[in-house]
């Protein structure tokens, strides 16, 4: 039963990559080395009930399993190139492993990623991805920030945070941002030798900026008006406050925040450009170790609830 359910993972999923050199089948994958770059290995873990719920659409799963680890790739500013799959499932479910892998074939290809291995267990419903990819010099470190630089995001903030707590009243945009995030790859490769730091969007701005100040005990100022937002979400949440609240706590939507030199504010557009991904600064790089968020008018407004724990239960 294992064996054919390999086998419909293979078949699904067929190496396209020349760099390939040996996929599923065998005891282990052969991939082709990259003169003068380094290995990029990342992993996750969604744990049912966790990370999603039974009743989630297992394509999206499958979507979201691959999707945060490339994330991951991207804030380092790597080429993703192959992925592993270890499945731990209740029972030998082959409807629900074709639907998973549709999800997460649908986003490789979109990718040029090869599955080239993985391992299938029985055990409570679980599902690691190892995403492995291609860094030249310059990988995007998280603790290179500087007193001084810009901080900046890329997409808009919230969608998902919106969907994930309000599940009924979201609409299918913002749903769509929780279900099915884009890892910002090209924007990431682009962001190599103008980012000082970066990190993806996964615990909340407030949060994931808290891992990329903490290092080197600087602190920011965000100027709230420039959060990015979608108009779906101004259209479900009307009240500024209440939106910065969420946009500034909820996590999920796997943009990329990272910090640049003052000056160099003319090559990130251009990055932003040349990756089709739209980008905006947000804030600045303080050396007073605080976080200080600037209303419009000056005043500072303090946070209810600072980064956003998800999936509490853990
Ligand atoms: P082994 O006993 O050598 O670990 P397995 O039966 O676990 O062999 O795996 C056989 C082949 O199938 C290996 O190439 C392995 O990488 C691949 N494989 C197993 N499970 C998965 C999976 N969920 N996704 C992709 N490849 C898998
Ligand atoms: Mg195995």
């Amino acid at each position: 039963m294992e064996f054919d359910l390999i086998e419909r993972i293979r078949q699904r999923c067929p190496a396209q990559r020349g760099d390939t050199l040996l996929g599923i089948g065998d005891d282990a994958a052969l991939l082709a080395s990259r003169p003068r770059s380094q290995l990029v290995a990342a992993t996750d873990t969604l744990v049912s009930g966790v990370h999603f719920l039974a009743d989630d659409d297992p394509a999206d799963t499958g979507w979201k399993a691959l999707a945060v680890n490339l994330s991951d790739l991207a804030a380092m500013g790597a080429e993703p190139a192959w992925a592993l799959l270890n499945l731990t499932l209740p029972h030998a479910d082959s409807d629900f492993v074709d639907q998973l892998i549709e999800g997460f074939a649908e986003l490789a290809a979109q990718h040029q990623v090869d599955l080239v291995g993985g391992d299938t267990t029985r055990g409570p419903l679980s599902i690691t991805v190892t995403a492995l990819g291609w860094c030249g010099d310059g990988a995007l470190n998280r603790d290179r920030a500087r007193a001084g630089d810009l901080i900046a995001v890329s997409g808009t903030i919230g969608d998902a945070g919106y969907a994930y707590t309000r599940p009924d009243a979201a609409d299918p945009q913002l749903r769509r941002r929780l279900c099915r995030p884009q890892p910002r790859l090209s924007l990431g490769r682009a962001l190599r030798g103008i980012a000082h730091a970066a990190i993806d969007i996964s615990d909340g701005v407030l949060a994931d900026l808290d891992h990329l100040l903490r290092p080197c005990r600087f602190g920011a100022e965000l100027d709230l008006a420039q959060l990015p937002t979608s108009a779906a979400l101004a259209a479900q949440l009307a009240d500024e406050e209440q939106r910065w609240q969420l946009q500034l706590s909820a996590g999920d939507d796997y943009e990329l925040l990272f910090t640049v030199p003052a000056d160099c504010q003319e090559p990130v557009m251009q990055a932003a450009k040349d990756s089709a991904t739209p980008v905006t600064i947000i804030g600045r790089v303080t050396e007073s170790p605080e976080v200080r968020l600037l209303r419009p008018d000056g005043s500072l407004m303090s946070l209810k609830e600072r980064g956003y724990v998800h999936f509490t239960t853990n």
